[in-house]
């Protein structure tokens, strides 16, 4: 996990690279993929988040040169990335149909492709929906996709990102313990990371606005799947309550996970450096303002407030609170693979 030293003080000139928490949101690419990156620098945002194509269709009409050049130009701007992408809704990798399931590889592979070409190392998908299939299935059938398209793709440095889920119907992935199920099937499981979304965890039943209940969380993903494999993480409060199951997105503070839950993950310098991805609702609030901007100011703030001796104090803390290795037993396959 690439981690980023803390600077204390807030000097004017500050790079984005040396601040500890990379913030960004998912920004439209209407009118071409680079008006994302633009946008993002606009917040001044260290990284975005983006679809690589429509996301309501199947289809994909060929990236522009043009297109592709403008995005690098944007994409190199110092202290900026990594970009993240998120894939297609239609996608099920699970899918018990057969032609849904050949249709969602061929179109992921298309998508894993596509970010290769706009150098984007991150795509985050749903892990899948078993639809009336065993969960047992439909975790196989997740692992053969990504072992298929993995084998028969060798050279694809992007990096599937198996996204938690709120749980809701028959989705997979609102628990580590079946992440890591789906891991411990993969013939090349360095190739595969995670993407945790708060407001999912949070609707699946974690309650992370309870520091305790953060560091088990933490814990657990450790030993699950590995802090390692936390390449991004999505910071939407949730409109449901917890253990709900249901995934609805609320402004940062706004939800039923409120400051507290946010300050928890904010404070922990494990994941300094990782990508953090608003999906919170757009539009104005009453007065005009950018939701994307208010936000984004709740969490520099709340940041800037747990940076410092309170992050000192809480490495040592979660130090503590990692069992040994010894002490690892379930799940504790993925984490050395
Ligand atoms: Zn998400
Ligand atoms: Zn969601």
């Amino acid at each position: 996990m690439a981690t980023v030293k803390a600077t204390g003080g807030g000097g004017a000139k500050r790079g984005p690279a040396e601040r500890p928490h990379r913030f960004g949101a998912h920004l439209s690419i209407a009118g071409g993929m680079h008006r994302a990156i633009a946008e993002a620098l606009r917040f001044r945002t260290d990284t975005v988040q983006v679809f690589v194509k429509n996301q309501r269709q199947w289809r994909a009409a060929p990236l522009k040169p043009d297109d592709v050049e403008r995005w690098h130009e944007l994409l190199a701007t110092p202290g900026f990335g990594p970009a993240v992408a998120h894939a297609t809704y239609l996608i099920n990798l699970a899918s018990p149909d057969r032609a849904l399931y050949a249709r969602s590889r061929a179109a992921f592979t298309k998508e894993l492709q596509r970010c290769q070409t706009l150098g984007i190392p991150y795509l985050v998908v749903h892990p899948g929906a078993a639809r009336g299939a065993p969960a047992g299935r439909a975790i196989e059938r997740v692992a053969a996709a990504l072992n298929r398209i993995f084998d028969r793709n060798p050279r694809l440095t992007t990096m599937p990102l198996l996204e938690t889920t709120a749980g809701q119907g028959t989705t997979l992935g609102s628990s580590f313990e079946q992440l890591a199920e789906i891991i411990g099937r993969l013939q090349e499981p360095v190739r595969v990371g995670i993407c945790i979304d708060t407001c999912h965890v949070f609707a699946a039943g974690y309650d992370i606005r309870d520091a305790a209940q953060y560091d088990a969380m933490i814990e657990l993903a450790d030993r699950c799947v590995g802090l390692d494999r936390i390449r991004c993480w999505h910071l939407n409060d949730s409109k449901a309550d917890l253990g709900s199951r249901v995934d609805r997105h609320a402004h940062i503070g706004r939800g039923r996970i409120g400051s507290a839950g946010f300050r928890n993950l904010l404070a922990d310098p494990r994941f300094h450096g990782v990508p953090m991805i608003l999906e919170t609702p757009k539009g104005k609030d009453a007065a005009g303002n950018d939701w994307d901007r208010i936000n984004l100011r709740r969490l520099r703030s709340l940041a800037a407030r747990v940076t410092g001796s309170r992050t000192r104090s809480r490495e040592k803390a979660s130090r503590k609170a990692i069992p040994d290795s010894s002490d690892r037993t379930r799940c504790a396959a993925n984490r050395r693979r």
